[in-house]
C-alpha cells in the first residue's frame, strides 16, 4: 500500500489550529516549479506524514507551507474501494449535488475532536502531479469528504466551519464510548 517514494520523505511537523498558516490563503504553486525537487519533497514530505500520523488526508498548510496542494488516501473499508495514496497540487474543485451528506471529521491539526460535517456527495478535482501533468479525480463518498476536508484548508477553512450544529462536537475518546449508536451516521 505505501509506495517506496512516500517512505522517503521526512516526516514534518504537524501545525495545530492557532498557527496563522492554517488561516491563510494558500498560494497558487507556479508552472516553473513543477518537477523541480523542492515538489518532489514537498510530496514525499506529506505522504509520509500523512501515514505516519494515521491520517487519511494531508494538506500542504498542515506542514507550514502555504501552497496549494494536499495528500490522501482513501483506505477501502466498508462499501468504498481503496484510492491509493497521492499528492494533487494547484488542485481546483468542483462540487456536486447539494451538501447533505452528514459524516463524522477530525482533523491532525485538531487533534483528539470530533464533530458531525454535511458535504457534497460528489466533487470533480482538476489539478497537476509532481510533474506538472494534468489529473482529474471523480469521488464520490469517504472519498469526495476528505477531498472536500483537505481542498478547504488550502482556503483557510477547518471542519470545525463546516458545523452546522456544535452539538456533536466530541473528544475521539468519548466517541469511541458513546458515539458509535445505530442514530449516528459513521463513517470516519
Ligand atoms: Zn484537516
Amino acid at each position: 500500500m505505501l509506495g517506496r517514494r512516500s517512505m522517503d520523505g521526512k516526516r514534518r511537523e504537524i501545525v495545530r489550529l492557532g498557527h496563522p498558516v492554517l488561516r491563510q490563503r494558500a498560494e497558487e504553486i507556479p508552472r516553473e516549479r513543477f518537477g523541480t525537487r523542492f515538489l518532489r519533497d514537498l510530496e514525499r514530505d506529506l505522504l509520509r506524514t500523512m501515514f505516519e500520523d494515521s491520517g487519511v488526508g494531508l494538506a500542504a498548510p498542515q506542514i507550514a507551507a502555504p501552497v496549494r496542494a494536499f495528500a490522501y488516501y482513501v483506505p477501502g473499508e466498508d462499501d468504498e474501494d481503496e484510492v491509493s495514496p497521492r499528492v494533487v497540487f494547484n488542485p481546483v474543485l468542483t462540487l456536486e449535488g447539494e451538501p447533505t451528506e452528514l459524516g463524522w471529521e477530525g482533523c491532525l491539526s485538531i487533534p483528539g475532536l470530533r464533530g458531525l460535517v454535511s458535504r457534497h456527495p460528489r466533487v470533480r478535482v482538476a489539478g497537476f502531479d509532481s510533474d506538472g501533468q494534468p489529473v482529474q479525480i471523480d469521488a464520490e463518498g469517504f472519498h469526495a469528504r476528505v477531498i472536500q476536508h483537505e481542498h478547504d484548508h488550502l482556503d483557510g477553512i477547518v471542519f470545525l466551519d463546516r458545523m452546522t450544529d456544535m452539538q456533536s462536537l466530541t473528544f475521539e475518546e468519548e466517541w469511541d464510548r458513546y458515539g458509535d449508536r445505530k442514530d449516528l451516521p459513521v463513517e470516519v
